[in-house]
């Protein structure tokens, strides 16, 4: 049965991971709490970070009596992954899935736990999005084009994030993940305003709007610092606050709260890229502004020094590093029209609003390109 079909607007629904779990060195702990779970367990990791993190599980788990298998993930994640992850591990019947790495392998152990109906332990590597709290999964399409979101009937049973694995990652995924978490305050907001529905199919509860307000303020405060210090491998204190806004406070304040604007124009983004995707969490940046502009404002100037400071994009000619058309804004708009977060929203948009808004966006970007 569809997880979500016992839901309905009538409803306000919060869900949450059983437990989250934040601090140093924490690799080392992960046995522990797959222990309270089952006693087998198998690690569905990126490749490209399971040798940085396969001794560290392997010997926590070996060390809390947990046994372990090991399937790394690698590629797109496609309809059939699930099948494929299930046919590896063939016979083998582990209680848990340890699902680790950036989004894609996160959602790789999401798909094969979904499948096989195990209990769920997701380990981020990186802070480059909010999937590991949530219950949803994506899948791709073979041109790397979003095609559908997928949800498990629970959230995950542990998250287990540790700041100094995420400390180390690349600087430039810290800031996508600032992007996509930036916006959930705004999106949010307008969902509990507006006449839409929450990843649960329900109304959010009021306690998903403040999350993800928090979520706001904790990243205005502590986000340029905790940027300054990525990539260093020292978790500092504006790190760990930023890291929990992130990955904790945005993860119940999307999955709870809604989403809006800037994620329903993602799916038309997607129409834009050439061989390399954009990171999620840029576009969901420059959605923010479209985001803005429709409510009637523009980014505030706190928001704008933030996205400057990182490096996010305020338009699509930044976004895309190259000038749009008319056409390409006119398509972008038409794919996110009929995005269900549209009518998360105080009114109800229209297609011309949506063009209007990013047309407006974009002459300013190339006037301002010309003055400099
Ligand atoms: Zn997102």
């Amino acid at each position: 049965m569809d997880p979500l079909a016992i839901f309905d607007a009538s409803m306000q629904v919060f869900g949450a991971p059983g437990r989250y779990v934040q601090g140093r060195d924490l690799l080392d702990r992960v046995g522990s709490f797959v222990a309270q779970l089952g006693k087998s367990g198998v690690l569905v990791a990126d490749a490209q970070v399971l040798p940085l993190i396969e001794a560290r599980v392997k010997a926590s788990c070996r060390q809390a009596g947990v046994g372990l298998e090991v399937l790394p993930f690698s590629g797109q994640l496609l309809a059939d992954t699930a099948l494929q992850l299930d046919q590896t591990l063939g016979a083998q019947l582990p209680e848990v899935v340890i699902a680790a790495g950036g989004g894609r392998a996160i959602d790789a152990g999401k798909a094969l736990a979904d499948r096989r109906g195990l209990r769920l332990v997701t380990v981020p590597t990186v802070a480059s999005n909010d999937a590991p709290t949530s219950k949803n999964y994506v899948l791709y399409d073979e041109h790397g084009h979003l095609s559908e979101v997928r949800h498990l009937p629970y959230n995950p049973d542990f998250v287990v994030v540790d700041t100094v694995l995420l400390a180390g990652a690349p600087q430039a995924m810290f800031a996508a993940g600032l992007g996509d978490a930036l916006s959930k305050g705004a999106e949010a907001l307008a969902c509990a305003q507006g006449q839409g529905l929450t990843m649960f199919m329900a109304r959010p509860p009021r306690i998903a709007t403040l999350i993800a307000a928090t979520c706001h303020d904790t990243l205005l405060v502590h986000g340029a610092a905790a940027y300054d210090a990525a990539g260093s491998g020292q978790p500092t204190a504006d790190f760990e606050f930023a890291v929990e806004a992130m990955i904790l406070m945005a993860g119940l304040g999307f999955e709870s709260g809604g989403l809006s604007v800037p994620h329903a124009l993602t799916r038309g983004l997607s129409l834009l890229h050439g061989a390399a995707p954009m990171p999620h969490g840029h576009e969901v940046a420059y959605g923010l502004t479209v985001h803005h502009r429709l409510l009637g404002g523009r980014l505030p100037d706190d928001m704008v020094a933030l996205y400057d400071h990182v490096g996010l994009p305020r338009s699509l000619r930044e976004l895309t590093g190259r000038a749009v058309t008319t056409k390409q804004i006119e398509a972008v708009a038409r794919a996110a029209m009929p995005v269900r977060h549209m009518l998360n929203f105080p009114r109800l948009l229209g297609l011309s609003d949506l063009v209007a808004a990013m047309t407006t966006i974009e002459a300013e970007a190339e006037a301002s390109v010309s003055v400099s």
